[in-house]
C-alpha cells in the first residue's frame, strides 16, 4: 500500500495543519480510514456533508449526469442549470430573484463584492470582526482575522470591522462612501456566535435609509444547518444578496450569489467557466430534494436540541458556554481547543476547532440520536 500521509507531506502545498489520519470512505455520520477504524463524523466536510456521505441519491443524479453531460458553456442554455435554478429559487427569501453560480463560497463572496460596487457606484465595505468570508482577496479583505491576512497586503481598499451584534459601532462606521455591509447569521469560523434579532433588523432598515446592500453570508449556516432552511428565517430580514455553497450541492463544489431586483449587472461584468456547470447542478438538484423530502430542517432543529440538552444536563467544569443554532454547535471551553480534539479524535469522533478555545460541531444532519448520544457522553467525561 502507498504512504499517503507521504506522498501529501511531499506534493502537497503545506497550509493546512494535518491530523494523523486517512480518510478514504463515508456512509451517513460515519467515516472510515484506511485501517477501517470507524469515526463518527462532527466536521462534514467543515459544513459540507448534511445530507451525508455517500448520499445514494447525490451518487445516482452525479452517474447519470456524468454519463450525459459534465460540462457546457455558460453562453448556452442547459436543462440541468434551469431545473437547478428554479429549485434554488423556490427554497430562499422571496425577495431574492436570481442567482450567479460559481464554485465556492469565497468566488459567491467576490461576486458580491463586485455587484455590490458595481450597482452602487460606491466603493467601501463594513465586515464584522471575528467574520470569515474566504481567502481570495476580496473576500479575505472582508475576513478579520489577521492570522489569513498577514503577508497578503495590499489587500482590496475599503474594507472596515465592526464589533459583531453592536449596532452602534456598525452604524457610526457607516459613511457616504459605504456600498455594503457584510455579516454571517451566526459567525462559524468566528467562535458561533450567534446573530442578534433586533440588531440585524436595525441593520436591515439602516441598509434601506442609506442605499446601501447588505449582503448575508450563509455558506456555513445555510442548507438545514441551523434548523431552517436558512438562519435568516431567524432573523426576519431579507438579505440584498446571499452567498451560498458549502452544502449546497451535497459536498459537489458549488457556490451562489442569490440577488434581489436591485442588483443588475450587464451582459459580459461577470463570469466563471465552471459556475453552475450540469453536473455540479445535478448534484445541487439531488441534494435539495434530499433536504426537502427528509425535513432536514426540522431534523436539525430537534437533533441539535437533543444534543445540547443531554449537555446542559451536566455540570461542566471545564466549559465556559454552549451555543447552538440548530445542528451548528459551539463548546466554549476554558481551555485550548486543539488538545481536546487529539482526545477526541482517539475515541473516534471528528470534531472542529472555532478560534482558539471553541470546540465546533457540524455533523451531518443525518446523524443518528445513538451518534449524538455517543458524541455527548464522550465530551461529558471529558470536560466534567
Ligand atoms: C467556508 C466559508 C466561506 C468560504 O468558502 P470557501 O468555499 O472555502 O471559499 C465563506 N464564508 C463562510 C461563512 C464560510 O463558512
Amino acid at each position: 500500500m502507498k504512504d499517503y500521509r507521504e506522498l501529501n507531506r511531499q506534493y502537497e502545498v503545506d497550509v493546512y495543519p494535518k491530523r494523523d489520519v486517512v480518510l478514504v470512505k463515508g456512509e451517513g455520520a460515519k467515516l472510515w480510514d484506511e485501517e477501517g477504524n470507524e469515526y463518527i463524523d462532527c466536521a462534514a466536510g467543515i459544513g459540507v456533508a448534511n445530507i451525508g456521505h455517500a448520499n445514494q441519491k447525490l451518487a445516482q443524479a452525479l452517474y447519470d449526469q456524468a454519463k450525459t453531460l459534465v460540462i457546457s458553456p455558460n453562453t448556452f442554455y442547459n436543462d440541468k442549470k434551469s431545473l437547478f435554478l428554479e429549485k434554488l429559487m423556490s427554497i430562499v427569501p422571496k425577495n431574492l430573484t436570481k442567482a450567479f453560480l460559481c464554485n465556492s463560497g469565497t468566488e459567491a463572496m467576490e461576486a458580491a463584492i463586485k455587484f455590490t460596487r458595481f450597482v452602487t457606484k460606491k466603493t467601501d465595505f463594513i465586515a464584522a470582526m471575528k467574520g470569515f468570508h474566504g481567502r481570495t482577496l476580496g473576500a479575505l479583505s472582508a475576513t478579520y482575522k489577521e492570522e489569513y491576512r498577514e503577508g497578503f497586503y495590499p489587500l482590496v481598499e475599503g474594507f472596515s470591522h465592526v464589533p459583531y451584534n453592536n449596532f452602534d459601532k456598525l452604524a457610526a462606521a457607516v459613511t457616504d462612501k459605504t456600498a455594503g455591509i457584510i455579516l454571517e447569521p451566526v459567525q462559524g469560523e468566528g467562535g458561533i456566535n450567534i446573530g442578534d434579532k433586533e440588531y440585524f433588523q436595525k441593520v436591515r432598515k439602516l441598509c434601506d435609509e442609506k442605499n446601501i446592500i447588505l449582503i448575508i453570508d450563509e455558506i456555513q449556516t445555510g442548507f438545514c444547518r441551523t434548523g431552517k432552511m436558512f438562519a435568516t428565517e431567524y432573523l426576519g430580514i431579507e438579505p440584498d444578496i446571499l452567498t451560498l455553497a458549502k452544502s449546497i450541492a451535497g459536498g459537489v463544489p458549488m457556490g451562489a450569489a442569490v440577488c434581489s431586483p436591485k442588483i443588475s449587472i450587464p451582459m459580459s461584468k461577470h463570469g466563471t467557466t465552471f459556475g453552475g456547470n450540469p453536473l455540479a447542478c445535478a448534484a445541487g438538484i439531488a441534494a435539495i430534494d434530499f433536504m426537502l423530502e427528509e425535513n432536514l430542517a426540522a431534523q436539525a432543529a430537534e437533533k441539535g436540541e437533543y444534543f445540547v440538552s443531554l449537555l446542559k444536563n451536566e455540570t461542566l467544569s471545564k466549559v465556559r458556554e454552549i451555543r447552538n443554532l440548530g445542528l451548528m454547535v459551539g463548546i466554549e471551553i476554558k481551555e485550548k481547543v486543539q488538545p481536546v480534539l487529539q482526545e477526541l479524535l482517539k475515541e473516534k469522533i471528528i470534531a472542529l476547532p472555532a478560534g482558539t478555545t471553541v470546540i465546533r460541531l457540524l455533523p451531518p444532519l443525518v446523524i443518528s440520536k445513538e451518534d449524538l448520544k455517543t458524541v455527548a457522553d464522550t465530551l461529558i467525561r471529558m470536560l466534567k
